[in-house]
């Protein structure tokens, strides 16, 4: 009785280490090296301080393929007002920003999608998963983020994410790995061995948080951040969409522009005021940052807005 207890504990114990063993070496692909980012000082208190002093800085916005997915992913249509819309497949732009500072050189806002789409649907990415979860991509030729910096004979001196959801990261594998690279504090990063794996960020020496605790309070959203230190650039709180989902603001002499990320997919998403969907950690709260860039467009009609997937 007591060899036949024994035993079981034995096969149990075995079990539980092998398990843990595979699931180890399943989420050990998906953790990546973080560090705090650390922004100038700013000067500035609220909006109309930053709107009243312009600074030398442009952004233009690229399609780098094209991602087929379903609408509910990126629009939630158990909301009211989309009761009368249908849940279809369709195809939207993968979009990168470049942006430049006359002082501070060229950036990018996310990285769109890399060459492997010319002749991959699912880029980089493998495992059993990858045909039921992802979306497939397209791409003419040269129009991956790579070929358009080359063509445009750009020296990136960082790169900017909204988050890292695969088709705003898929492009860092033709990147220089030597730049920073920053995000939002506390995105996941969705990298799985044997599962679905891209390995997207594989190269970096670290992935860089920003830490909005450290932000000025610009409503009618969160907090955000002076990224130069000039007023220039900010970095705004948006989380809903993913945990720490970013938008950005150019605040440009020439043009001042928000940058959605998929906090708002496109303009139908904008006019329609339905918010993101399933592929959102928070509904409710992406649906609030909807609402807000909308009472932001209200009330600064000037600002252009770049939404996630729209050129
Ligand atoms: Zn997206």
């Amino acid at each position: 009785m007591k060899l036949q207890l024994n035993r079981i504990l034995l096969v149990s114990a075995s079990l539980i280490v092998m398990v843990a063993a595979f699931a180890l070496l399943v989420f050990q692909s998906s953790v990546i090296p973080k560090r705090s980012f650390s922004a100038p000082e700013t000067s500035y208190h609220n909006w109309d301080e930053i709107l009243s002093s312009l600074q030398p800085i442009t952004i233009r916005t690229y399609s780098t393929g094209m991602m087929q997915t379903d609408l509910s992913g990126i629009m939630n249509l158990s909301h009211e007002k989309a009761a009368d819309i249908e849940d279809v497949i369709v195809k939207t732009p993968v979009t990168a920003s470049i942006i430049h500072h006359q002082e501070f050189g060229f950036f990018l806002i996310d990285t769109g999608l890399d060459s492997s789409y010319i002749n991959n649907p699912y880029g980089t990415y493998r495992g059993i998963l990858v045909k039921k979860t992802i979306g497939k991509g397209s791409q003419e030729p040269n129009t991956n983020i790579a070929a358009i910096l080359e063509r445009e004979n750009i020296q990136l001196q960082g790169v900017w994410l909204t988050h890292l959801h695969p088709d705003h990261t898929a492009g860092i594998v033709d990147l220089p790995k030597s730049i920073p690279y920053v995000a939002g504090e506390g995105e996941r990063y969705i990298n799985f061995r044997y599962l679905m794996q891209s390995d997207h960020l594989a190269g970096l020496e670290a992935l860089y948080e920003i830490d909005f605790t450290k932000g000025i309070d610009l409503p009618p959203f969160g907090k955000g951040v002076d990224l130069f230190g000039d007023g220039s650039f900010w970095a705004i709180e948006s989380s809903g969409h993913s945990k720490g989902h970013v938008m950005y603001f150019i605040n440009g002499k020439d043009e001042r522009v928000l940058v959605t990320g998929d906090a708002c997919n496109d303009q139908f998403q904008f006019d329609t005021g339905i918010g993101p969907g399933y592929f959102s950690s928070d509904l409710e709260q992406a649906q609030h940052v909807l609402e807000s860039i909308i009472i932001f467009k209200e009330r600064y009609p000037e600002v252009r807005l770049v939404f996630g997937h729209d050129v």
